[in-house]
């Protein structure tokens, strides 16, 4: 009995207690995968009070578990590293639609959907070991698959996000044959089966083990700015390319998220998905993580994003990319790129 009421008071007390502490919190679902984020949500917290929960996992994997989780799913707000993740959030029905003026202001709307915004920009260069190649040969994208690289090229898995993105970007603006015949010249031109990611490229083209990788941009500014001086000059003596400049202009992918349509906090998901573009946000992504701002007209101190230059964007929307995703796997299957 004395157990009991024990047991009963505790309870209750417990209760109490939940319910005062019933502060404002937004649980996000993050894909993203960089130390340097957890700064930029503990401003958050500061400056709005609301409290961050966080589940970090792969796009795929959040996405699953949303759909998994359906109408009680407690997720505020997802956030992925590239735009095709939340392409295929969208297109599972998970994101609500979010009217902002302010998100609309600042955000160019080549990188926003109805359901979903970027935060940050990252570029696909091309690098190449300067002892194996010129420049004059990997210019453009499509250069990758000129026989004259054969055994030169190293990749990513071909359905790597990544990789898929870019192709996706090919098809929408070469054609789906085109795009074949060049997945079929890459795999023919490479150094070795796939795999690994964007870091293990630009090794294995420092190594001289392939001649030719593709990497997003802030791989690079972090191994410049590395503490190792091993890796600083690593970087150093890789020739690097912003692809498709006398064109279309280089491939840009995203960071971005959205608001999930069954959140219980959407006042707090649009003010956090309002926050990320934010000038204290936008800086953050810079000056921390090597990502473009999607902010314009911003400046920033980031000295290894400043030395990789400036270049011509290529500024086709992302919503179109990401309806070529399908069309981008289909091809990438058909010519073995694995
Ligand atoms: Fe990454």
């Amino acid at each position: 009995m004395q157990r009991y009421r024990f047991f009963v008071l505790f309870a209750l007390g417990f209760g109490l207690a939940q319910a005062l502490a019933a502060e404002p919190v937004l649980n996000l679902y993050s894909a993203r995968h960089y130390q340097a984020d957890e700064a930029l949500y503990e401003d958050f917290t500061r400056k709005t009070g609301i409290r961050i929960n966080r589940i970090e996992g792969k796009a795929q994997e959040l996405i699953e578990r949303i759909r998994n989780e359906g109408s009680n799913s407690p997720a505020d707000v997802l956030l992925t590293a590239d735009a095709a993740s939340l392409a295929v959030a969208d297109a599972w029905g998970l994101l609500a639609p979010v009217r902002s003026p302010f998100l609309e202001a600042r955000i160019p709307a080549h990188l926003r959907s109805a359901n979903w915004f970027a935060f940050t920009s990252r570029a696909r260069l091309i690098i190449y070991n300067q002892r194996l190649l010129q420049a004059s040969d990997v210019q453009t994208y499509e250069a990758l698959a000129d026989p004259k690289l054969k055994g030169l090229v190293c990749s990513t898995s071909g359905g790597h996000i990544y990789n898929l993105t870019l192709v996706a970007a090919l098809v929408a603006h070469l054609g789906e044959a085109q795009t074949e015949a060049w997945a079929r010249g890459v795999v023919a031109n490479l150094a070795r089966s796939p795999r690994g990611g964007d870091i293990d490229q630009i090794k294995s083209v420092a190594t001289g083990e392939c001649g030719v990788a593709v990497s997003n941009s802030y791989y690079l500014a972090r191994l410049m700015a590395s503490d190792k001086v091993e890796e600083r000059n690593r970087v150093k003596r890789l020739g690097v390319i912003w692809p498709n400049q006398a064109d279309r202009g280089t491939h840009i992918n995203i960071s971005g998220g959205g608001m999930v349509k069954t959140s219980k906090h959407p006042e707090a998901a649009l003010k956090f998905l309002e926050y990320l573009a934010s000038d204290a946000a936008q800086r953050h992504f810079a000056n921390a993580n090597n990502e473009w701002p999607v902010v314009s007209g911003l400046t920033f101190e980031n000295e290894e994003l400043a030395a990789l230059g400036r270049m011509k964007a290529d500024t086709i929307s992302l919503a179109h990319i990401a309806r070529e995703l399908p069309k981008a796997q289909k091809i990438l299957d058909r010519a073995g790129y694995r």
